[in-house]
């Protein structure tokens, strides 16, 4: 990393940071900063951590500038083609685009039974999230989720996983909001496009106009003088996709495609599942390297020894290689959809990288500490933090939204809370999941639907989608959310009592005395409030009981028995204990 010049009032800090480390990097005392802290309405000890922001504008008040410390994110290399001019050919990466309906899932379908392989395996096709199929000598692999949000999501973690986007226009349609958006994503992600001008069998179809629509969108055919590869196709008549398949391997030619087999091996997970008998399983894009049975990987905050490989037809293989998607088993849990990997030579230093990636993830779960304004201090210390349940809330009409948010607000109390994030009318989109994954949380919809698209993005993002018809149902839940998220109230009970009559040795850490027990029981692992004059003088906890030099399980009352306690407390003859044991009650609002 290279080294930052800072001048003295210039701190970097991690987007976690403990009270005491933000403190030595400020060079202040530590009761200042926890000072600073509570002046701004955040109760933190020493051992505690605070998030960037927090920091940020604890640092600024006490007259420092607080820049981010650079993360350093899983190592995911920028991928393009190019990079690899080394190494032997391999199979184009394809996805499928378009707008809905105009026929990605049937042309994927359409694509699928050219292979003659699979058709010979008796049609039975697992879904593993990527299939391959051989075009003359050629492999092409096709990551089978159809959309962009397979295409986005691996974007988003700066990788560059497709060769080619094929986008699907149907020809008695014509572009449509989501082919614009389709495009811009391939032509972001600097991917070759082939344009499939699909259900040219329709009546209505009339391919060339889609063309010149493409034309204004600066993707002209080459047909006009152009560079843009667009085939007419059937997906449903199966025509053309032979010619489709020979114009993707085409453009492939132009980024010439390579991995290099001896090395270490990387790449992306492209679906992961749990499966029964077999535990936590994923397939696994693999961009360079070669993965063998037994070897180590890491795989966001999670590793493998791998078990298995599975091909996409589920043969077992005992090696995989670049552009080629491959199940594997063994997971200690199951990685996410988009997850770089890499291979490293032994468990230790696979789990060492799955840690590092759970540290920053769990810095992006992190649940912000709620900001308090100044003027509202006092109410904050007494009330104690406030816990809130983060919602989107979506709704057919503007009224039964309106009387969503109201009837929320009445649900929480000083300790919990709900808060809208978001509210807006309509069906669940993709950008409400994104924005509920971003702020950690819920989306509820009241009398609105979700598309599966959609609903895929949700289950990949982590975001529970709650719809409901009936208001009070939707209510009841977040009462019953809201009543989880109280703090738990101890319920104490005192289990016996004693009377001290001798004290054998007393150090910082622990006292051995003796006794005889008055009331109740006295055993091993209570807690024990230590009293002289009927004043409680300090607390501790029952480490041991003896009876006669033996250890025993309890000494009930009127017997003598022998204690080894921890406290810091010094206990004196004629001081009375008394033992007791707590447990937590769940409340409820
Ligand atoms: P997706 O939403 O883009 O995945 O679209 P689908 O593959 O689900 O197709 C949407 C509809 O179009 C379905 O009813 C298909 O049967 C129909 N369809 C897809 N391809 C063709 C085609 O080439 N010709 C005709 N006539 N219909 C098609």
């Amino acid at each position: 990393m290279a080294e930052i010049k800072q001048d003295s009032k210039t701190v970097q800090i991690a987007p976690i940071v403990g009270v005491g480390e933000f403190a030595s990097k400020l060079g202040l005392p530590v009761t200042t900063v926890i000072a600073e802290l509570m002046k701004n309405g955040v109760m933190a000890t020493i051992n505690e951590q605070i998030d960037f922001d927090t920091a940020a504008i604890i640092g600024t008040d006490l007259g420092y500038d607080v820049q981010p410390e650079p993360v350093e994110a899983a190592p995911a290399p920028k991928v393009t083609a190019k990079d690899d001019k080394a190494g032997e050919s391999r199979p184009p990466v394809v996805a499928v685009m378009g707008h809905v309906d105009h026929g990605k899932t049937s042309l994927l379908d359409a694509i699928r039974s050219t292979d003659i392989a699979t058709k010979e395996a008796g049609g039975i096709t697992q879904h593993i999230g990527a299939y391959q199929i051989k075009r003359g000598e050629r492999w092409i692999t096709f990551l089978d989720t159809p959309g962009h949000e397979a295409f986005s999501a691996i974007r988003a973690h700066g990788a560059k996983l497709t060769d080619v986007a094929i986008i699907v226009v149907a020809a008695d349609d014509g572009v449509k909001p989501q082919t614009k958006e389709a495009i811009r994503y391939a032509k972001e992600a600097g991917v070759q496009i082939v344009i499939a001008i699909n259900k040219i069998d329709k009546e209505g179809a009339d391919s060339n106009r889609v063309r010149q629509e493409l034309g204004e969108l600066e993707l002209v055919p080459e047909e006009w003088g152009g560079k843009t590869v667009m085939v007419d196709v059937s997906a449903k008549a199966g025509q053309n996709i032979d010619k489709l398949l020979d114009m993707v391997l085409l453009v492939a030619d132009i980024e010439d495609l390579r991995t290099v087999k001896d090395r270490p091996a990387d790449g992306w997970i492209i679906e992961s599942h749990v499966e029964s008998g077999r535990g936590p399983t994923a397939t696994v894009l693999i961009h360079n390297g070669t993965l063998n049975v037994g070897d180590y990987m890491a795989a966001g905050g999670t590793y493998v020894k791998i078990r298995s490989l599975s091909d996409y037809r589920g043969r077992r293989i005992k090696q995989a290689t670049g552009g080629m998607p491959a199940v594997v088993t063994g997971f200690k849990a199951v990685p996410s959809f988009g997850d770089y990997f890499k291979e490293f030579e032994n468990e230790k230093l696979a789990r060492d990288f799955a840690v590092q990636n759970q540290r920053q993830d769990s810095i992006k779960s992190m649940v912000k500490v709620k900001k308090i304004e100044v003027s509202d201090l006092t109410d904050a210390i007494s009330a104690g933090e406030v816990r809130e349940l983060n919602v989107v809330i979506k709704a057919d009409v503007q009224g039964s939204l309106e009387s969503l948010q109201d009837s929320l607000k009445t649900l929480g109390n000083e300790e919990v809370a709900i808060r809208v994030v978001s509210q807006a009318l309509g069906d669940v989109s993709e950008s409400d999941i994104n924005f509920a994954a971003a702020s950690g949380a819920l989306v509820l919809g009241f009398n609105v639907g979700i598309s599966s698209a959609v609903k895929q993005l949700a289950t990949r993002e982590n975001v529970d989608v709650r719809l409901y018809k009936v208001i009070y149902e939707l209510l009841d839940d977040m009462r019953a959310g809201l009543s989880q998220m109280l703090p738990p109230e101890i319920i104490e009970t005192v289990v016996g009592k004693l009377k001290i009559l001798g004290v054998f040795k007393t150090t910082k850490a622990f006292v051995v005395c003796g006794g005889e027990v008055t009331e109740g029981k006295v055993e091993p692992g209570l807690k024990v409030r230590i009293s002289r004059a009927k004043e409680i003088i300090g607390t501790g906890t029952v480490d041991n009981v003896q009876k006669e030099k033996n250890q025993v399980k309890e000494a009930a009352k009127g017997e003598q028995c022998g204690m080894h306690i921890v406290t810091a407390t010094p206990i004196n003859i004629d001081d009375r204990l008394e033992f007791y044991k707590t447990e937590e009650r769940k409340r409820s609002l």
